[in-house]
């Protein structure tokens, strides 16, 4: 049976990522009340202003149902969707983050002249071709890794993707550019 995807849709570029699962065929529908989570097998948490995230998902009870919903589903945050998801925010932040992958970031942590840049970076789970062109939009920079979670893309010698368990995050936006083997990855190979 066809596996369906949410999209948290509360706030960011959530529609970009529908469009990307779209593209792989894969079903999807919006996020925005605990109940939605009820008809989904697995949630992506996009980019956007991971503040205004968590106060929409602590309004909207989501900040309690996405924690139990990880207990036995995949989740995949991209950019903010990654500060949510991450257990420390260098620096401390208004909000505390999820903590559902055990590693730290750093918001806005490419400076305000290249506050947005696409690069290349590398994913050798992708070894016909590990090159993969990634868009940075105010980025986080993930600071520390725990030692279950694994790094799985590069950009220069930084982790910008990685994953502990049923858990994967990216500091960058895979979903604004047409390749698509990352969402490919979460849901053909992640999610199964
Ligand atoms: N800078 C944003 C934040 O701190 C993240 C930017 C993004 O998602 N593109 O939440």
């Amino acid at each position: 049976m066809a596996r369906t995807v949410g999209v948290l849709g509360l706030q960011g570029d959530f529609a970009r990522h529908l469009a990307a699962l779209r593209r792989i065929h894969c079903p999807s529908r919006l996020v925005r009340r605990p109940e939605d989570l009820k008809t989904c097998d697995a949630l992506i948490l996009p980019g956007g202003e991971s503040t205004t995230f968590m106060n929409l998902m602590e309004r909207t009870g989501l900040a309690e149902a996405v924690p139990e919903f990880a207990r036995n589903h995949f989740l995949f945050g991209t950019c903010a969707g990654l500060i949510v998801l991450a257990t420390e925010i260098e620096g401390g932040c208004r909000f505390r983050p999820l903590g559902l992958i055990d590693l730290a970031v750093r918001r806005n942590a490419y400076g305000r002249q290249v506050d947005s840049f696409s690069e290349r970076i590398r994913i050798p789970l992708f070894p016909e071709n590990p090159a993969f062109e990634a868009v940075f939009i105010r980025a986080p920079k993930i600071v520390r890794l725990g030692g279950s979670t694994e790094p799985l893309g590069f950009h220069r010698d930084e982790v910008v993707l990685a994953r502990n368990a049923n858990v994967l995050a990216a500091a960058f936006h895979p979903e604004l550019t047409r390749d698509s083997r990352i969402h490919d990855y979460f849901v053909r190979q992640l999610i199964g």
